[in-house]
């Protein structure tokens, strides 16, 4: 059975998140293809080719695909279905983007970022933001299916390339097109494979206070930057910072959560960081129940004491 993961990137580089989901993946059968569907994106394809265990590089290059809409990539996705028993996405706004309209066009549920391969046709994913974890059959022909990445770990690079094949793209419905790109300048590493993470809540009551006190660890920590839902409302901080069910769902090795009570909707973003420190001055706040460590008491004066020891 073989596999067609659609890779994850910017035409530049190859995002990390596709050799994650190139691990789960590679549960699923016995050979993966990637597909890079892009503009100018021969250098992706190459790196793509050096992933350990895929079999061949598909490229497809077109004007319509280089910011990947989700109508010219999923009619590409559906004339390469035939061959591949399921069809593969990192949970990615991409990949939430394409997948669900492949699965449409070839009339398959999809399934919805899993975490885990059972079986080639089954599959482990959270459901009620994380409360519980649902495990799912799939009978389709071909799978649709996107992988939370967070839950797998990337697969290394091998010793040498795979042969990567041009493929040509299945045109444009035109339903769509692209308008532009605003990103937020930042040296921070992403917020979503970040192997440290410093996060602020409603306790740091403004948007300065979370600056002067959040901001000066996380750059000591070389950590990227998260928010709970009610600091991002309050506007403390922004919408792309926000961690949890309706936010980024991140799993770094070390989660610092500053002033943060632990709320079901924000631990379904976090509980999987590999340690928690949790930095609160009510011992009884349910974010002591998930965390490794915890610091009970004002974090105005723990944040930054821990910001100087450093
Ligand atoms: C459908 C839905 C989706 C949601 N999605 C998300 C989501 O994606 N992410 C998310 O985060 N939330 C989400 N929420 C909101 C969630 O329910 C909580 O309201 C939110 O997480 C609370 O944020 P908080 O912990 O910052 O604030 P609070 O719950 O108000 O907690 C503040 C904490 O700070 C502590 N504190 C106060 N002052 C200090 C101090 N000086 N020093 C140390 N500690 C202090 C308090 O003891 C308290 O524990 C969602 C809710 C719903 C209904």
């Amino acid at each position: 059975m073989t596999i067609l993961l659609l890779a994850e990137h910017d035409n530049i580089a190859l995002s990390e998140l596709t050799a994650r989901a190139l691990t789960a993946a590679s549960q699923m059968g016995d050979a993966v293809d990637i597909l890079v569907a892009g503009q100018g994106a021969q250098g992706v394809a190459a790196t793509a080719a050096q992933l350990a265990g895929v079999r061949r590089v598909l490229l497809a290059e077109a004007p319509a695909l280089e910011q990947r809409l989700a109508e010219p990539t999923a009619a590409l996705l559906v004339a390469l279905a035939a061959d591949y028993a399921a069809i593969v996405a990192p949970a990615t706004s991409t990949g939430k983007n394409v997948l669900p309209r492949v699965a449409a066009l070839l009339d398959v549920m999809q399934v919805s970022e899993i975490v885990e391969v059972v079986a080639p046709d089954t599959f482990k994913r959270p459901i009620y933001a994380g409360n519980a974890v649902q495990t799912v059959r799939s009978g389709d022909a071909v799978k649709v299916v996107t992988v939370r990445t967070a839950a797998f770990a990337p697969t290394a690079s091998g010793e040498t390339a795979v042969e990567i094949v041009t493929v040509t793209d299945a045109g444009d419905p035109g339903l769509s097109r692209f308008v532009e790109n605003r990103f937020a300048a930042t040296d921070r590493p992403d917020l979503g494979a970040a192997r440290i993470v410093v996060s602020g809540g409603r306790a740091l009551g403004s948007a300065e206070k979370f600056r002067e006190t959040i901001l000066p660890l996380a750059d000591r920590m070389g950590a990227a930057v998260g928010a709970s839902r009610a600091a991002v409302d309050a506007g403390y901080a922004p919408n792309d910072w926000q961690v949890g069910q309706t936010g980024k769902v991140v799993a770094p090795d070390l989660y610092i959560a500053c002033g943060i009570s632990g709320a079901i909707q924000h631990l379904a973003g976090m509980k999987d960081a590999r340690i928690i420190v949790a930095i609160n001055k009510d011992a009884d706040a349910p974010i002591f129940q998930v965390a490794d460590y915890g610091l009970v008491g004002d974090l105005f004066e723990l944040v930054p004491e821990l910001a100087r020891q450093l």
